[in-house]
């Protein structure tokens, strides 16, 4: 119990005595752990340093160094169409809009073709036909769309659209070293861009040269 003084019989020491404890105690935190634990993190930073100094460089000193192949390769830019193996102009989409509906951007605008107009001479035909109760197939539409456009600005690449797409007709693009000027530049025409990258298949650009996208104005 301790008295007006502030003496404890149970405990031994006074008030006073606790308080000059504490302020050891403080005093050799700061003096002597604290300068303990920073010169630990210090050597820890320098440990981390020194290990990434040694190793080889992972940056590239762009424009005089590219990215390699296989490094582009696994980069994820703006969304592409996917060209048909036999003719790569030619997207392997069809127009199903599960792109458009998924994405939570609304970044992509898909327009569908319309069937082909019939002439005169066919509409009298399938009269004729219908009238006599014969099976009239009349020609669909494509199934390829008639337009594609993407909203780069909007887009916030994450891939919903190409795990949606039932004809795996969109991918990321390696498109790395394009710059645009103005927000108009990166709403891309993807169909024009297909049609670009198809007509350079034939003759490639050399590794590493800056690509650009295809505008809708462009297009
Ligand atoms: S990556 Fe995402 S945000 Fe971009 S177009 Fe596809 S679904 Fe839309
Ligand atoms: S890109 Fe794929 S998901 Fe989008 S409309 Fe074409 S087929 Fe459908």
């Amino acid at each position: 119990m301790a008295s007006a003084a502030g003496y404890s019989k149970s405990v031994g020491y006074s008030v006073a005595d606790q308080v000059v404890g504490c302020h050891i105690m403080s005093t050799f935190k700061k003096n002597v752990i604290q300068p303990i634990l920073d010169c630990w993190s210090l050597l820890v930073g320098l440990k981390i340093t020194g290990k990434y100094f040694c190793k080889p460089l992972v940056t590239v000193h762009y424009p005089r160094e590219v990215i390699d192949d296989e490094n582009l390769s696994t980069y994820g830019g703006h969304i592409e169409l996917i060209g048909k193996p036999k003719d790569p102009a030619m997207p392997k989409c069809i127009s199903c809009m599960m792109c458009v509906t998924n994405c939570p951007s609304k970044c992509l605008k898909v327009v569908k073709q319309k069937a082909p107009k019939p002439t005169p001479e066919q509409e009298a035909e399938w009269a004729r036909a219908e009238e006599a109760g014969e099976k009239v197939v009349k020609p669909k539409a494509p199934k390829n769309p008639a337009k594609f456009t993407y909203d780069y600005t909007l887009c916030s690449l994450c891939g919903t659209c190409i795990e949606n797409c039932p004809a795996k007709s969109l991918k990321f693009s390696n498109n790395i070293y394009w710059v645009a000027t103005s927000r108009e530049e990166m709403h891309i025409d993807l169909i024009a861009r297909l049609k670009k990258q198809a007509t350079e298949l034939s003759a490639p650009a050399p590794k590493g040269t800056a690509q650009s996208a295809v505008s809708g104005k462009e297009a």
